[in-house]
């Protein structure tokens, strides 16, 4: 009963933090000290960082947080997926719900949405049953077993999704065929739904197609990468799945979108003056506009249920997402975390940016 109350008084909005292994070339660099105090409950995450006393004299500072739910690097992508899957499952009863994938370049965001670097979405595969794949194939998997399963009540259920790209603020489709970076795309919001101009839709009509379409999209951003490097880092790459439903025998329709963002590395956030560069420097503004604006309209429908302002306006995420958050729809933040002590500091603003939305 208290759980409901807390959650009510928070509304639709979760946050998971989640600390990925030391990778196999990280076995000589040295670990941070992260601490997961209660391991039953798994909502805990203390981090030591070095700080300073009033006095002037160096410390070590215990900087402890808590969210909705913290994985320790041991977690599996099943595990993960164990607590997220109701909420992926919501878009069948009409709930629009947007996941993103927040931490520096390297934290393990794109492992945690799409699977393991040795995880294939090429065209023909079905990566849903491989350990290594990430939220995306399983929540796709799962919507369609459920979807299938309630035919017998009555319903069907039509599916179609894009893939996009938000960089230097511009929108880039990802299915589409006009050169990357051509930003002629407009958003426009018409009764609760959301349309960008000039994109594709595609129809799916089974989960291979969705990984060919991710597949495909993914290859336009590697193309990309190779004429300016780690495009994927500097870009917001979202994945949007429509889902329509109808029920024959009981008159009943549903129509939702499920959100899967993979966040620019938010590096830049704390570090925005970095180089001279000027391209470096303008995507360091964009970035730090859009993730800053996110953690702005995320703040603003926890503090005001209703009737306050909320900024979507302010970035072309938030305004792209607008119908997804706020309202009845769900929200989770998936934090990724570094366990090495050379990223302690960006750890600690990632726990801190995400504390603010919590
Ligand atoms: P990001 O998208 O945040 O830049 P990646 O998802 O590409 O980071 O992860 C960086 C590296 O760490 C990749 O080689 C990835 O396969 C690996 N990695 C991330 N999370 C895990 C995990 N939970 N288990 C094993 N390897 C991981
Ligand atoms: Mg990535």
């Amino acid at each position: 009963k208290l759980h409901n109350e807390v959650q009510e008084l928070r509304g639709n909005i979760r946050v998971f933090a989640r600390v990925r292994p030391a990778l196999p070339r990280e076995a000589s660099a040295g670990l941070a000290t992260l601490r997961f105090p209660d391991p039953r409950e798994a909502a805990q995450i203390e981090l030591l960082a070095a700080g300073e006393s009033a006095t002037g004299t160096a410390t070590m500072r215990n900087h402890g947080f808590r969210f909705d739910r913290v994985f320790r690097p041991e977690a599996t992508q099943a595990d993960v997926f164990d607590e997220v899957s109701h909420l992926t499952q919501s878009v069948l009863d009409g709930y629009n719900t947007c996941i993103f994938a927040y931490g520096q370049t390297g934290s393990g965001k794109t492992h945690s949405l799409e699977g393991g670097s040795n995880l294939s979405l090429s065209v023909g595969a079905d990566p849903s049953n491989d350990a290594e794949a990430g939220l995306i194939p399983r929540a796709v998997q799962m919507l369609w077993n459920t979807a299938e399963s309630l035919q017998d009540k009555g319903w069907r259920y039509d599916f179609e999704g894009q893939m996009l790209e938000i960089y230097n603020e511009g929108i880039n489709d990802l299915l589409g065929k006009d050169n990357i970076d051509s930003g002629k795309h407009e958003i426009k919001h018409e009764k609760g739904r959301t349309f960008v101009s000039d994109t594709v839709v595609a129809p799916l009509d089974s989960p291979a197609r969705v990984f060919a379409l991710l597949a495909k999209a993914k290859s336009r951003r590697q193309v990309a990468a190779t004429l300016m490097n780690e495009r994927s880092s500097r870009s917001h790459s979202v994945f949007i799945l429509r889902v329509r439903g109808s029920n024959a025998t009981t008159m009943e329709s549903c129509d939702a979108t499920l959100s899967l963002v993979d966040l620019a590395g938010s590096e830049r956030l704390s570090n925005s003056g970095s180089g001279t560069d000027p391209t470096r420097l303008k995507e360091a503004q964009c970035i730090n506009k859009s993730l800053s604006s996110l953690a702005d309209v995320i703040a603003a429908l926890g503090a005001a249920k209703s009737g306050g302002h909320v900024p979507y306006r302010n970035s072309t995420l938030t305004w792209l997402l607008k119908n997804s958050l706020g309202g009845n729809s769900k929200t989770l933040m998936l934090l990724a975390l570094s366990p090495m002590a050379e990223h302690l500091s960006e750890s600690l603003c990632s726990l801190r940016f995400a504390s603010k939305v919590n």
